[in-house]
C-alpha cells in the first residue's frame, strides 16, 4: 500500500472504494433523539434504527460488503450436506491460516460455546490479554475464571505504547508455575475489543505460543478483530514491515493451536467458526457442531453468507482494503484529540473510544459514565455508540458492582461504510457535547437483569439533565437538525 500524499500538505485518509449502493439516512431533531433515548431506556442497543443518524454501535455484521463478495452469494450452493460453498470456505481458510480442519458455527460467541464446553469445567482458568463479554461469560457459565494479563500499558487511557494488547509474559509465566493444571488453553485475543482495540505484536503473539506449549498446553486465538491487528503489525512493527499480510498470518496461524473468529467480523459476512490443524482436536470438538449450530458443512450459517466470508477472508489479505478502518479511525480520534477531547491513544481497530472518565468527571462510577456518555452523544448527533464501561460488566455474587477497570464509549466505524463527511459531522457534535459537559448527569438502573445487563436493562437519568442538553442545543442550533 503506496502512502497517498496531498499537494496542500492536508492530511486526511482517502476512501480506497467506490459507493454503488447507499442507503438512505435520517437525521431526526434533538428532541425526538431525546424522546427515543428515554424511550429506548438510556440503553442504547434498545433504540430503533429509525432514530438513528450514524449507527456506531458496532462493526459487527455492518461492514460493507464488495460487489465481489455480492457476486458470490449468487453461486452458493444450497445442500444441507456436502455443500461446493462450504468446501470452497473450509479451502480458503486452509490456504490462509494453514489449518486442516473447519468447525462452521453460526457467529463468534456459538464458537466459544463450543471451545468452553469441550475444554472449561469448574476451577478451570483461562488467561488471556483481555477478556470479551461472551467469552467470559460462557467461560464462568461452566464454573471457570477468566485471567487478565494484558500489560500495565494496556488499560492506560493514553499512551504512546503501540501494542497495547500484548500480554505481560512474566504474569503469564508466574500463573503456569502457580496455577498450570488449572488452565487447560491460553487465549489471545486479536485486536483487543474491550479496551479500545489495541492490537498486539507479532513478537508477542509469539512469545506467548512458545511459554504456553512450553507448559504443554493449548494457544487459542480469537481472531474475530484480527484484521485490524494484521494491519497495527505490517505499520507499527519494524520486524514485520517487510512481510505481506499473508506472510504475518502465516506465521501467526502456524503458532496457534486452534483459531476462532466472528466472520461478523473478520471476512465482512455474518457466521463464525473454528479451524484447527490437529485433527484429535477437531475430533474432541465436533459433535458439538451439529447438536448446537448444525450439520457440519454449514453450522447454521447460510451459504450465501459463507460464500461472501470465503471472498471476504481472500480480501483480509489485501492492505487496501484492511487499511482503510485503522486510517479513519486514526483520522477521527487525531481530530478529537486535536480539540482537547479525551479519547483513547493511539487510535485502535474497531472505532474510537471516547474516555468517559474525564469527559464527564462529575459523574460517579456507580451512576454510569460511560452509559450516561453514550446517552448524552446520541441526543446531542443521533450517534449511537456503545457502553464500554460499568453496565457492560456483571455484578459480584454478594450483589455489589464490580467496578470496570474503564470507563469507555465506544464509537464504533464499521469498516468502509461511513465516508469522511459523517466523520467530521460526528466530531463537530462531540466537540460540542465536550463544550456542554457539565450540563451531563449520571444514571440508574429500573430494570436490570442479572446476566449480560448491558443488552437489556433499563436505566433513567439521575436528575432532568437530558432536558437541559436539549435546550443548550436548541439555544445554539437554532431550528437547525
Ligand atoms: C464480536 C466478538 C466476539 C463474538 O462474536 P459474535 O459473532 O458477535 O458472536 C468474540 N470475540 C471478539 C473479540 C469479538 O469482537
Amino acid at each position: 500500500m503506496a502512502e497517498i500524499r496531498f499537494y496542500t500538505g492536508d492530511n486526511f485518509p482517502l476512501e480506497l472504494h467506490k459507493v454503488r449502493i447507499v442507503q438512505k439516512l435520517d437525521l431526526v431533531p434533538v428532541e425526538r433523539r431525546a424522546e427515543a433515548m428515554a424511550e429506548a431506556g438510556y440503553n442504547t442497543f434498545l433504540l430503533k434504527n429509525k432514530d438513528i443518524f450514524l449507527d456506531m454501535l458496532t462493526d459487527s455484521g455492518v461492514n460493507a460488503m464488495s460487489d465481489r463478495q455480492l457476486a458470490a452469494m449468487m453461486v452458493a450452493d444450497d445442500s444441507y450436506a456436502g455443500s461446493a460453498t462450504f468446501t470452497r470456505l473450509s479451502e480458503k481458510l486452509e490456504e490462509i491460516f494453514g489449518t486442516k480442519y473447519f468447525l462452521p458455527s453460526h457467529q463468534g460467541r456459538a464458537a466459544e460455546n463450543i471451545l468452553a464446553m469441550t475444554f472449561v469445567s469448574k476451577g478451570s482458568i483461562i488467561p488471556m490479554n483481555y477478556h470479551f463479554t461472551t467469552t467470559k461469560a460462557h467461560i464462568t457459565r461452566l464454573g471457570g475464571s477468566v485471567e487478565e494479563l494484558v500489560i500495565d500499558e494496556g488499560v492506560k487511557i493514553t499512551s504512546d505504547h503501540p501494542f497495547k494488547g500484548n500480554f505481560d509474559l512474566e504474569k503469564l509465566d508466574e500463573l503456569f508455575r502457580c496455577k498450570g493444571s488449572s488452565i487447560p488453553f491460553v487465549r489471545i485475543e486479536a485486536g483487543t475489543n474491550l479496551i479500545g482495540g489495541q492490537p498486539l505484536s507479532l513478537e508477542n503473539i509469539m512469545a506467548v505460543a512458545d511459554l504456553t506449549h512450553k507448559y504443554g498446553k493449548l494457544v487459542v486465538m480469537d481472531a474475530s478483530l484480527l484484521q485490524d491487528n494484521l494491519y497495527f503489525i505490517k505499520t507499527r512493527e519494524e520486524k514485520a514491515k517487510d512481510l505481506s499480510i499473508r506472510q504475518i498470518t502465516r506465521m501467526i496461524a502456524d503458532k496457534m493451536d486452534i483459531i476462532y473468529f466472528s466472520a461478523r467480523k473478520l471476512g465482512f459476512a455474518r457466521g463464525g467458526g473454528i479451524a484447527v490443524h490437529d485433527e484429535s482436536l477437531y475430533l474432541k470438538m465436533r459433535e458439538l457442531v451439529p447438536m448446537f449450530e448444525g450439520f457440519l458443512t454449514y453450522g447454521g450459517m447460510s451459504v450465501r453468507e459463507m460464500e461472501a466470508m470465503t471472498v471476504g477472508l481472500e480480501e483480509t489479505m489485501d492492505m487496501d482494503v484492511i487499511s482503510q478502518g485503522p486510517l479513519f479511525i486514526k483520522y477521527m480520534t487525531d481530530e478529537l484529540v486535536k480539540l482537547g477531547v479525551p479519547v483513547v491513544t493511539p487510535a485502535g481497530g474497531l472505532g474510537c473510544h471516547l474516555d468517559a472518565s474525564r469527559f464527564i468527571p462529575q459523574v460517579s462510577q456507580t451512576e454510569y459514565p460511560a452509559g450516561s456518555l453514550a446517552a448524552a452523544v446520541f441526543i446531542a448527533g443521533g450517534l449511537r455508540g456503545m457502553e464500554r464501561g460499568t453496565i457492560s460488566e456483571q455484578r459480584e455474587e454478594d450483589g455489589s458492582e464490580h467496578l470496570a477497570s474503564v470507563e469507555l464509549l465506544r464509537l464504533a466505524l464499521p469498516r468502509r461504510v461511513f465516508t469522511l463527511s459523517q466523520v467530521k459531522y460526528a466530531v463537530d457534535r462531540i466537540k460540542w457535547l465536550y463544550d456542554h459537559r457539565d450540563l451531563i448527569g449520571g444514571l440508574r438502573f429500573v430494570e436490570e437483569p442479572s446476566s449480560l445487563r448491558f443488552f437489556f436493562g433499563r436505566l433513567e437519568p439521575v436528575s432532568s439533565w437530558p432536558e437541559k442538553l436539549v435546550k443548550a442545543f436548541r439555544d445554539d442550533f437554532g431550528d437547525s437538525l
